[in-house]
């Protein structure tokens, strides 16, 4: 009888042949590499995030996960640092939080201002738009932020009923300050919703002391969790205009008044909620509040001043201008002469250590690495650095 290894054809659980021939072989269970991920998002996630991930199932309106529901609300409150009533995780990644957003608050015809310095602004226009928004923009060179009063003579010009900013570009590394914004919004009669995904839990995001009238956010970046959760939170005025609508939210999935009611006193089936995520998010939300927002700030804070000055040493040079970067995203450019996916192809195979490439205008310029929560530490720190000085060689 032939021998396993010489065995051409070995059994399958499942083959197909012609155009989308796969097959799966019977004896293969599923083992992702162990990547040490420090690239834009997702980051590695601590192992009792991932063990929440297989914990027994209960059902979504069994009073331990209607509990679970109520804790959860706390703590995000905390990590954005408010006292919304509204504030939630909508089931879907970091783009269904900005979805969520835009849709509760924007009726067809309605204005929107958005300001653009990275894709993550210009994709806040394409679903205003979507959402039948009158839409005016304001554009930054990528790597810049906007400063307050160039937005200011955009609300002037324009009368947005709501502003939408980015508060921590990921495909440039830019910290966008925005509580003199949000102040200047108000004081011309508009709302401001800003875009946490990468910021949350990784720099101060203060809703309530900013006053910020929504905010969205994902779990894959600085909470350290699988993808699959948008926390979102809508402030007073917020919640004022999605009750003054005139028209059905154009999104039946997303529309905040029925999610409200899922997850307020009534409990009232909207959807059934992806029970281990939020289990995951339930142990990566306490694992945050557990090191405390500020210490967890200046781990962030250190840790990039670190990478920083090992980039700076090796010749790499940050994209975004000195005073705006983010400490959990670095986009730096790619050395003059240097292939971008060969590098990156051989830290993935030799290191298995992933970091991002340029989106957009920095594509084949620029890499961007993360240091994003449990990803940020000193051994992430030379690791990365590292496997890089070894790749340019
Ligand atoms: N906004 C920003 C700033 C992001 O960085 C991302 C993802 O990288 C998103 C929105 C979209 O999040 P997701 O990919 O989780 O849908």
């Amino acid at each position: 009888s032939a021998r396993r290894g010489d065995d051409p054809d070995p059994p399958a659980l499942f083959r197909l042949e012609g155009s989308f021939a796969v097959s799966i072989p019977a004896s293969k269970p599923l083992e992702p590499s162990p990547r040490v991920l420090l690239g834009p998002g997702p980051s590695n996630v601590p192992p009792r995030v991932l063990s929440a991930l297989g914990m027994p199932l209960v059902g979504h309106l069994d009073p331990e996960f209607v509990g679970l529901m109520d804790e959860m609300q706390a703590m995000l409150r905390l990590v954005f640092r408010t006292e919304n009533p509204m504030t939630l995780a909508v089931s879907g990644t970091g783009s269904a939080g900005k979805e969520a957003v835009v849709v509760n608050l924007i009726e067809p015809g309605d204005r929107m201002l958005v300001c653009v310095n990275g894709v993550f602004g210009g994709r806040m226009v394409d679903v205003a738009q979507r959402a039948g928004a009158e839409v005016s923009r304001i554009d930054r060179p990528w790597g810049e932020v906007f400063d307050p009063q160039e937005v200011e003579e955009a609300i002037q010009r324009d009368r947005p009923k709501l502003v939408g900013i980015v508060h921590a570009e990921t495909s440039t590394g830019a910290l966008q300050p925005v509580q003199e914004i949000a102040r200047i919004a108000h004081e011309h009669g508009a709302m401001i919703a800003i875009d946490t995904v990468t910021s949350l839990a990784g720099v101060p995001v203060e809703l309530d002391a900013w006053d910020i009238d929504a905010a969205y956010s994902g779990t894959q970046k600085c909470l350290s969790c699988p993808p699959g959760l948008a926390p979102v939170s809508f402030g007073p005025r917020a919640m004022q205009a999605i009750q003054a609508r005139k028209t059905k939210v154009q999104s039946w999935y997303l529309d905040m008044t029925m999610i409200g009611r899922y997850w307020g006193s009534d409990r009232f089936y909207h959807h059934t909620a992806p029970i281990n995520m939020t289990f995951a998010l339930r142990e990566a939300l306490a694992s945050v509040l557990e090191e405390g927002l500020d210490a967890r700030f200046a781990r962030h804070a250190l840790n990039a001043r670190a990478l920083a000055a090992g980039l700076k040493a090796m010749g790499i040079d940050h994209v975004t201008a000195e005073g705006h970067r983010l400490p959990q995203l670095h986009c730096v450019s790619i050395p003059e002469g240097v292939d971008d996916l060969t590098v990156r192809k051989r830290l993935l195979a030799e290191w298995n250590v992933e970091i991002g490439g340029g989106l957009g205008d920095l594509k084949g310029k620029a890499w961007r690495i993360g240091l994003m929560g449990y990803g940020s530490r000193r051994e992430s720190v030379t690791l990365v650095l590292a496997a890089l000085e070894t790749c340019l060689r």
